[in-house]
């Protein structure tokens, strides 16, 4: 079975003069050092595990790549094209570099560098497009110039992926939606939900440990990532990912301070936002036996945790709700909500 990779290499903090808030790069990577001579060997032994029938892209991940010195920035994006232009024997086929950075680091300087490689995707840190949430969280820039640096690359025909953060502070339901409006309307092709955790070592640590900020519960995460998650989806924009990544020392209470921190989350985001769908389904039905056929992959999502659910649902509405799997792409209730979300 074919597969398709990212080959990560994270560049921890690297030529990002910022300090947000929430970062701390060295703890969310789990890196301590960057050496840029280990790359091209980390990218050969990542490619080492796949096969002829993959493809990969390499993903310059992690700090904010297009604001690193330009030499290095160079001369990374060099080793990266070399596979892009000599695959290795018998192993994927790297189709292009993707990498992270930062709105204020994309320049038309930036774009004809960019356009000398093989670079298809950059994500692009939104984080919100409230000016108030991005001034409270020290990020540096305004809603106007994320606006323009997602402008400027989709014109110059990338790829753009907007991440976005759930429970920044200052942040509410409302705002977390208009962002993830104004990015559909601005036409990215993905996004990323983070639900902010609150790392040691950040000035959000002491913010909460002053009480000058409270981190969202896990259930709040959860309802306000998927409020997101539905705008994103009724516009046809694909999330790739809610939540950090369990490698991301997530587990390490010393690290881990407070806030949505959960190995699942984008499980049970999507999990909940079934629950909600079913919900207004049976709010509508005069019969209180209900079958809905569920996508076979999705029938886990929809059915929650430990039956999550379907035990709430019942407990509601007294309903007898039978779930089933088909094949179809997506519930019938699921196409009609998305009617209604826009
Ligand atoms: S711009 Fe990125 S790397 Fe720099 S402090 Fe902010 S989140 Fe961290």
């Amino acid at each position: 079975m074919s597969r398709h990779l990212n080959v990560p290499i994270f560049i921890p903090h690297l030529g990002c003069p910022n300090l947000c808030v929430f970062c701390n790069q060295r703890t969310i990577s789990g890196a301590q050092h960057f050496d840029p001579a280990e790359v091209d060997g980390q990218i050969a032994q990542a490619l080492a595990t796949t096969t002829e029938q993959d493809t990969a892209e390499i993903a310059f991940f992690g700090g904010s790549f297009t604001g690193i010195d330009r030499e290095l920035m160079c001369c990374l994006l060099d080793i990266a094209e070399r596979y892009v232009q000599n695959p290795m024997a018998g192993k994927a086929r790297v189709s292009g570099i993707r990498m992270s950075t930062r709105p204020d680091y994309i320049s038309q300087e930036i774009l004809e560098i960019l356009s000398r490689y093989s670079v298809r995707t950059v994500e692009l840190g939104v984080q919100s497009l409230d000016d108030a949430v991005l001034a409270a969280s020290a990020r540096g820039h305004n809603a106007s110039c994320a606006e323009r640096a997602c402008r400027m690359l989709l014109e110059a025909g990338y790829e753009v992926v907007g991440q976005t953060m759930i429970g920044l502070p200052g942040s509410t339901l409302q705002s977390e939606i208009a962002t993830a409006k104004a990015l559909c309307e601005l036409g990215v092709q993905g996004a990323r939900i983070y639900p902010t955790v609150v790392f040691a070592d950040t000035a959000l640590c002491e913010m909460m440990q002053s009480g000058r900020y409270k981190p969202l519960s896990l259930d709040e995460a959860v309802e306000r990532s998927a409020a997101t998650l539905r705008v994103f989806e009724a516009h046809g924009v694909r999330v790739i990912r809610i939540g950090l990544c369990a490698s991301d020392n997530l587990s390490d209470p010393a690290l881990a301070l407070g806030g949505a921190n959960h190995p699942a989350l984008g499980e049970l985001v999507r999990s909940y936002l079934y629950y909600q769908n079913l919900r207004k389904l049976l709010s509508r039905a005069s019969d209180p036996v209900q079958q809905v056929e569920i996508p076979a992959r999705e029938l886990s999502l929809a059915i929650g945790q430990h039956k999550q659910n379907l035990l709430r649902l019942q407990a509601e509405f007294g309903a007898q709700l039978k779930l089933v799997a088909s094949d179809c792409r997506a519930p019938k209730i699921y196409e009609k909500e998305k009617e209604h979300c826009t």
